[in-house]
């Protein structure tokens, strides 16, 4: 359909990973005559962080986009969350305190090699009618609200001007419109920092070896442990350890950079190695790992947000619109939000509706639903992260109201469940408040700890193994006995911090996170 005006084009995609080659099979999809270019820069996709799907992405990728059937083939089906806790008194893996599921997860979610779902998603699009120019890097965008957007794209040697009534941004992390704007802010409440790689040699959680040295350990779980997100902690920082299909092993640690210095001298892959290696579930998994060469990475100051999402004729999508945090893996959730209210709006436009209003309303949701989300879950995080105890109560919080509030709408109401990002609705502002209380209440309960000097005494010799939800009534109960769990340790602890004024960062050196704006670096070009 063309918008008449003698554009090139109707919607101009910047990059052509997940989302935005999702946004184009979206477009696509209800008007097959939208004249859509996807441009992007590299020749073929490389492996990257951002494994680990989670209900609502699971959701977006499989029924949405329906890849159901490429997700069981080309990656593994995923098994939750684990958690491992240690202190000086857990010697080995076993002595860990650990909590995750019993059984497996009963409501579906994938580790994927993006490389290859990235590419699998942009194949799709070009299938539905997107044209494609690939490398091609757009080096500048001139916006006109209302009008025609004009593009400069380059491809080899030669620069074009490409026009279209609408830019839709998925450049990821390059955050392209966003820093040529200055709507892009770094978020300084959360300044976090990341190393990963890809490994081979990772043993296998659920292998002969292992059960054979820890029988009663083997016999905690009676699900898989190998192909959840396993997470090692320790005081202001974690680490994900996510199966890929073929063996590979992605590996990484994210680190508050006030709490945690990262070691220096030496290769970055052996420091990683180190670093993961000093806990005691590290050691035993990756005694014998080796990282891939040439797969090493770091980032640092990884949130951002954009004080602009949408005009007339642009809207953000995915990265571009904004990073949190990796812990509990947000990142393709808010590109399943993203791309899908971006499609809206473009589309209602194409329909002839007035923009205005839903530009309005994008951009309010979107502010609204990153500035909530990032301080009900992680905002004073990395305080307690390294806490059995309390990252016990958090995660059977956040994941509960996860699934009642949030992962629960898509499956019950279809697509309609992704027009409202998380926290946006007026039901779920009391979830705001409730979830920012208790995630503040934590890390102001571990600050004390760390005060006092009895961090981690509980993160020996204790398993709580969970028996999942789902988004059955019957899963408000734990919700409610983590409550009344909270209410407890707070006349057991938490009196102690109740009339000290503070905030969940107190006593954290504001300099570090007032640094220069993260600077990405997706190659081993640099160390941390
Ligand atoms: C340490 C870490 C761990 C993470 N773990 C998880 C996880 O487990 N689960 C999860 O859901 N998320 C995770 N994420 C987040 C996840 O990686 C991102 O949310 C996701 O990849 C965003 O996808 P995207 O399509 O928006 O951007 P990207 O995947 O970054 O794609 C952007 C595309 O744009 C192209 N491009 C860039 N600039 C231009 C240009 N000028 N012209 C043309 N093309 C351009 C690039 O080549 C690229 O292909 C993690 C992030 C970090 C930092």
């Amino acid at each position: 359909m063309s918008t008449g005006r003698g554009e090139d084009y109707d919607v101009v995609i910047i990059g052509g990973a997940l989302a935005g080659a999702a946004a184009a099979t979206l477009l696509l999809r209800e008007q097959p005559g939208l004249r859509v270019l996807i441009l992007e820069k590299s020749t073929a996709f490389t492996r990257r962080v951002g494994e680990a799907t989670v209900e609502i992405s699971a959701d977006f990728l499989g029924r949405v986009l329906g890849l159901t059937q490429h997700l069981n083939e080309a990656h593994l089906v995923k098994q939750g969350m684990r958690f491992w806790f240690s202190n000086d008194r857990a010697a080995t893996l076993a002595g860990c305190s650990e909590f995750g599921g019993l059984y497996n997860a009963r409501v579906p979610a994938y580790q994927v090699d993006r490389a290859i779902l990235d590419e699998e998603v942009l194949r799709r699009a070009v299938v539905a009618g997107a044209e494609l120019w690939r490398p091609a890097s757009v080096t500048r965008v001139g916006l006109l609200p209302g009008g025609t957007q004009t593009l400069a794209v380059r491809s080899g040697t030669e620069t074009r001007d490409v026009r279209a009534r609408w830019v839709i941004d998925a450049s990821g992390v390059a955050a392209l419109l966003a820093r040529q704007e200055h709507w892009w802010q770094s978020n300084h409440e959360h300044p976090t920092a990341s190393v990963w790689s890809r490994w081979r040699g990772v043993k296998d959680w659920d292998g002969l070896e292992l059960a054979q040295k820890f029988p009663e350990w083997a016999k905690a779980c009676h699900g898989v442990r190998g192909t959840a997100t396993n997470h090692f902690t320790g005081d202001g920082w974690w680490a994900w350890c996510i199966p890929l299909k073929g063996g590979d092993v992605s590996v990484g640690v994210v680190f508050d950079q006030r709490l945690v210095q990262w070691p220096e001298g030496g290769s970055l892959g052996q420091r990683l190695k180190d670093f993961l290696c000093a806990h005691p579930a590290g050691k035993e998994l990756m005694a014998d790992a080796q990282w891939i060469e040439g797969d090493v990475h770091w980032r640092k100051n990884l949130a951002y947000s954009c004080t602009t999402h949408a005009g007339d004729g642009f809207v953000l999508v995915g990265d571009a619109a904004g990073f949190m945090d990796p812990l509990y893996s947000p990142g393709m959730d808010w590109v399943s939000f993203t791309v899908t209210c971006a499609v809206n709006l473009v589309l209602a436009q194409q329909r002839g509706e007035a923009v205005a209003p839903l530009v309005d309303r994008h951009n309010t949701d979107f502010r609204r639903s990153y500035a909530r989300w990032a301080e009900a879950i992680y905002h004073g995080k990395y305080q307690y992260i390294g806490e059995y105890d309390l990252m016990c109560l958090a995660f059977l919080l956040d994941l509960g109201l996860y699934y009642i509030g949030v992962a629960s709408q898509p499956f019950k109401r279809g697509v309609a469940g992704l027009r409202e990002p998380v926290f946006t609705t007026k039901p779920s502002v009391p979830f705001y408040h409730l979830m920012r209380t208790y995630n503040r209440r934590f890390a102001r309960i571990a600050q004390a700890r760390r005060g006092r000097g009895k961090l981690a005494r509980m993160n020996h010799g204790r398993r709580f193994m969970f028996g999942g939800y789902t988004f059955a009534p019957s899963s408000g109960r734990p919700i409610l006995r983590a409550l009344w769990r909270w209410g407890l340790l707070e006349l057991q602890e938490g009196w102690r911090t109740w009339f000290r004024p503070g905030t969940a960062n107190e006593s954290l050196p504001v300099e570090v996170a007032k640094t220069k704006p993260a600077v990405y670096e997706m190659k081993t070009v640099g160390h941390p």
